[in-house]
């Protein structure tokens, strides 16, 4: 009876054990989220605009979390530094060349023969700075930090969200896995075009990439959208299948490829997919801040890609990139 009890009282300690080890490894959360873009979207970050030293600061904040969670770098740098032309009248800059980087490491897969492969899963961090008449603001007269807590300080959150978790996995998916935060977009998709020409694998065993580009205002009807879900083989049966029990109300495109940082790899022919929780009023505006974000949808979104990222790092049927045009 005394033994019983004693069991008991050990089981229950155990799982109080267990039960806490469980929560603080919980990697996709609206904390962690809500953390990630509060950061990059603050106003000492300045609007992240390339070639400034804030822009510098967002990668460095970026870099850590990538160390932190085990990524391996390609020539020991998480870096990959490139130029990019500023036109005058932009985040109040005289025309200038500036050099500003993206920030890029790897965890490789599981599988012996399947670690050859990549999927590339990635986020733009720059953003429009102080705007201005040369920026892509909507407010030109306006010069004022566009903080671009949606666009895209929450693309960034769902990244170190979605590395966090993956981190944790005891069994590493199959294939390698190449995490990117590309510097950039807002001036023409520059960086993930440089990266796309700059490959640190074959660009034939890049199976796919996934892209997140403003996923923090989820909205009351849950709407998530994807365009490109056709471009892998049955990519739209899965990301379907995926949506069962999340809640989500998903708006899945085979082709409609769409305008953000994966577009670059699909223009050579790479399988790519790119999320988005839909547009808004302080799109490309001074008010685009974290007050407005959704950090609980953009966990769920977040564990909803992670989720795609695993299955499809795990495919057992081969990869290939499907044209959508
Ligand atoms: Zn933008």
């Amino acid at each position: 009876m005394l033994f019983q009890k004693h069991n008991i009282i050990v089981l229950t300690l155990i799982s109080l054990f267990l039960n806490t080890k469980s929560l603080a490894q919980e990697g996709i959360n609206a904390n962690t989220f809500y953390k990630h873009d509060k950061y990059l979207s603050s106003d000492k970050m300045e609007g992240r605009f390339p070639g400034t030293k804030q822009n510098n600061k967002a990668a460095k904040y970026i870099k850590k979390y990538f160390k932190k969670n085990d990524l391996s770098s390609y020539d020991n740098s998480y870096y990959q530094p490139f130029k990019l032309f500023v036109k005058a009248d932009i985040n109040k800059m005289i025309s200038d060349t500036v050099i500003t980087q993206n920030v890029v490491g790897y965890i490789e897969g599981s599988d012996s023969v399947s670690k050859k492969e990549f999927i590339v899963i990635g986020a733009h961090y720059d953003h429009w700075g102080w705007g201005g008449q040369g920026s892509g603001s909507k407010r030109k007269d306006t010069i004022a930090i566009h903080n671009g807590a949606d666009d895209n300080a929450s693309g960034v959150a769902a990244l170190l969200s979605i590395l966090e978790e993956i981190s944790h996995l005891k069994t590493k998916p199959k294939r390698s896995i190449i995490f990117i935060a590309f510097s950039g977009e807002e001036q023409g998709l520059i960086g993930s075009n440089y990266f796309v020409n700059h490959l640190p694998v074959s660009k034939e065993k890049v199976k796919l990439m996934i892209n997140m580009d403003m996923v923090g205002r989820l909205n009351a009807n849950k709407h998530l959208y994807m365009g490109g879900a056709g471009t892998f083989p049955d990519g739209v049966a899965l990301m379907k299948e995926l949506g069962n029990n999340t809640g989500l109300n998903l708006i899945v495109h085979a082709g409609e490829v769409g305008g953000s940082d994966h577009v670059s790899f699909y223009k050579k022919n790479i399988s790519s997919i790119g999320f988005h929780t839909g547009g808004h009023p302080q799109y490309h505006t001074p008010e685009d801040d974290i007050d407005l974000i959704n950090s609980e949808g953009g966990a769920i979104v977040s564990k909803y890609i992670f989720n795609a990222l695993l299955r499809i790092a795990n495919y057992d049927q081969p990869l290939y990139f499907i044209n959508q045009d």
